[in-house]
């Protein structure tokens, strides 16, 4: 085996640098929402779950690659019994420049001031809907007046560039993108649009009906808003905008209207310690076998990670008319 030099930068066969990792850290949830999970879901046993350790090992391993910014995720990722130890390990590693998180925002009334705390330097918090029984229809157990209250907590704790994360879904909540970005405004937050992906077969919901596109999203709110184009890239998906007159930013994030993949910097791993290539392709990696089987090789660990790259997929294959091939569901897979 040839000997790494530390910052051995991840590059794939098109030339991009990998340097974001997104883990999921728990398939688990408290919230069911439709487009996410089927309401009698079944998660995985616990052997087959990467520990609190592994997780911090692989964390490390990617760090020491090459990666600056990582995504806690899942699952509901604040559920996690030990989350928290866990984000206070990741976030004293020094080569890493940011550690944020992706949550529901059903704990973080109580846990926001820990999780700054904790070197987390962003959040971004799931809201589809300000209409507490559509927001109880489409995640069939959360309580919105717990989140909203969740946010106000972020925003307490100091935590800046607050996100909030909607799924579109035509007739479920397409009529509210002007209140919610209106809600973003006045909160001094920003926003980012989802057009739904295919991950895993939902049951009681039609992807293909209830796709909204970003397009009709960006005309229903040119009624109420001027949104000035923005030049910044974040390294991701989002295509963002500026409210003007506001501090808040618009994001649209586009699989099916607008491919991202020429950009893709990212690379995910599942809560089984598979290292995912592409969101919206099977191409993967066993990492939990590499380190259950050589327990301690960072060496092995570290270049099994850097021949993966070797496989990263050119761009994603969604087709929301078609059922998924993809039968993986976006909280294994850490969206
Ligand atoms: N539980 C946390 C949350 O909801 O923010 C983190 C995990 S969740 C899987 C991450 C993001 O993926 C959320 O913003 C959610 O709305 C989005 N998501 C889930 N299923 C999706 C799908 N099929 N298409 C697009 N976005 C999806
Ligand atoms: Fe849970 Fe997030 Fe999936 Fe909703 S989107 S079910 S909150 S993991």
């Amino acid at each position: 085996m040839t000997h790494l030099p530390p910052s051995t930068p991840l590059i794939d066969r098109f030339g991009r640098i990998v340097n974001y990792l997104r883990i999921s850290i728990t398939d688990r949830c408290d919230f069911r929402c439709l487009y996410c999970m089927t309401e009698d879901m079944t998660f995985l046993p616990r052997a087959q779950v990467l520990t609190l350790e592994e997780i911090y090992t692989l964390a490390k391993a990617f760090a020491e690659l090459g990666v600056k910014k990582i995504r806690i995720t899942g699952g509901e990722p604040l559920v996690r019994k030990g989350a928290l130890e866990l984000l206070q390990n990741i976030g004293r590693i020094d080569s890493l420049s940011e550690l944020v998180i992706t949550t529901n925002g059903s704990q973080l009334e109580t846990m926001a001031a820990s999780l700054q705390q904790a070197g987390v330097k962003r959040v971004n918090i799931s809201l589809d809907t300000l209409d507490a029984d559509k927001f109880k229809a489409i995640t069939r157990t959360g309580d919105l007046h717990r989140v909203l209250r969740g946010i106000q907590a972020a925003k307490t704790a100091g935590f800046k560039r607050i996100k909030i994360n909607a799924v579109v879904l035509k007739d479920r909540n397409h009529m509210e993108v002007n209140d919610l970005v209106r809600f973003a405004v006045d909160n001094g937050i920003d926003i980012s649009f989802i057009e739904e992906m295919p991950l895993g077969v939902v049951n009681r919901h039609n992807r293909a009906d209830a796709y909204y596109s970003s397009d009709l999203i960006k005309a229903d709110l040119a009624r109420n808003f001027d949104l000035v184009a923005s030049p910044e890239k974040t390294g991701g998906p989002s295509n963002y905008f500026t409210v003007a007159g506001s501090q808040s930013r618009v994001g649209f994030i586009s699989p099916h209207s607008e491919n991202f993949c020429s950009t893709c910097n990212r690379v995910r791993l599942t809560v089984e310690g598979r290292l995912l290539l592409c969101l919206g392709n099977e191409h993967s990696v066993d990492l939990k076998q590499v380190i259950r089987n050589n327990p301690g090789d960072m060496t092995m660990l570290k270049q099994t990670i850097i021949d993966a790259m070797a496989i990263k997929p050119e761009k994603h294959e969604f087709n929301i008319h078609e059922q998924p091939v993809i039968l993986r569901y976006m909280n294994m897979t850490g969206g």
